[in-house]
């Protein structure tokens, strides 16, 4: 066995999911309250404190909320750029005297060994101080995340190409999101180039960067307002009948409930 993953929720009010392989395992994101974020994992049967680092996208609470205090309850260390993890405040988050958490600070497209998972951050388009993606390989299988980036540029593209797992931002309907309660601000930031990617987008990104390899997608962040699950599975499944390929196995990630563990 290569990797296996499991969401314990996606969308706007927390993102966060363990990736294990290799003898080692990490969060990526931790944008539940610590108490959240340790029922989510135990729930899945995770012990937090047998984590070996919270790596961090950037520095939204939907990300960050429960990193600091996780990180120094169980003793993990966390991992984000240094601009993120001043932006995040951080810095500023450790209690007077013990206890403190432990940085690394990650640079972008410099690879780095978590035991034996080996990570490369990369960074993406979105209204955040330096916001990043991460590629995990372990054994040959290899795992790309990117949640929360308003368009696909290419080295994002070469990022996420031929993995065998990925978990991509599907965030809107592009005609639920224009016609739907959002000020006019909050749609122009949502669709904006550094907002999130719509339905299509993010299909036609899967379309471009899955490869015969890519055994199984992950549709992440989906909005609860401007979007239903079966609309972005729906976009993804239609982008690859019209490739005229078999396309691989597609979910939707929860908000509330943590997903099966996904092998690959
Ligand atoms: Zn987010
Ligand atoms: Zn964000």
């Amino acid at each position: 066995m290569g990797i296996r993953v499991v969401v314990l929720g996606s969308g706007s009010a927390g993102n966060a999911t363990c990736v294990e392989g290799g003898g080692a395992r990490v969060l990526l994101d931790a944008g539940f309250s610590c108490r959240e974020l340790s029922g989510r994992l135990r729930a899945v049967g995770i012990e937090p404190h047998r984590l070996d680092a919270v790596l961090v996208t950037h520095e939204h609470a939907d990300h960050v909320r429960g990193a600091a205090l996780f990180s120094r309850t169980h003793k993990v260390p966390l991992y984000c750029t240094a601009a993120t993890y001043r932006a995040a405040g951080l810095d500023r988050a450790e209690p007077h005297g013990h206890g403190a958490h432990v940085h690394h600070a990650v640079e972008p497209l410099t690879p780095f060994h978590l035991g034996g998972i080996e990570v490369t951050a990369f960074r993406v388009p979105h209204d955040a101080v330096d916001t990043v993606g991460y590629a995990l390989e372990c054994e040959g299988t290899r795992f790309g995340y990117a949640t929360d980036l308003g368009h696909d540029p290419e080295p994002v593209r070469r990022a996420l190409a031929d993995c065998d797992l990925l978990m991509l931002e599907s965030n809107h309907d592009a005609d639920m999101l224009r016609t739907g309660p959002y000020p006019m601000v909050v749609k122009e930031r949502v669709r904006g180039r550094h907002g999130h990617l719509d339905n299509d987008t993010a299909a036609a990104l899967l379309g471009d960067v899955a490869t015969d390899r890519t055994c199984r997608v992950i549709l992440a962040h989906l909005s609860r307002t401007n979007n239903r699950p079966e609309l972005a599975l729906g976009a993804a499944r239609r982008e690859f009948d019209r490739r005229g390929r078999r396309a691989p196995r597609l979910h939707a990630a929860d908000q509330w409930t943590p997903s099966p563990w996904y092998e690959a």
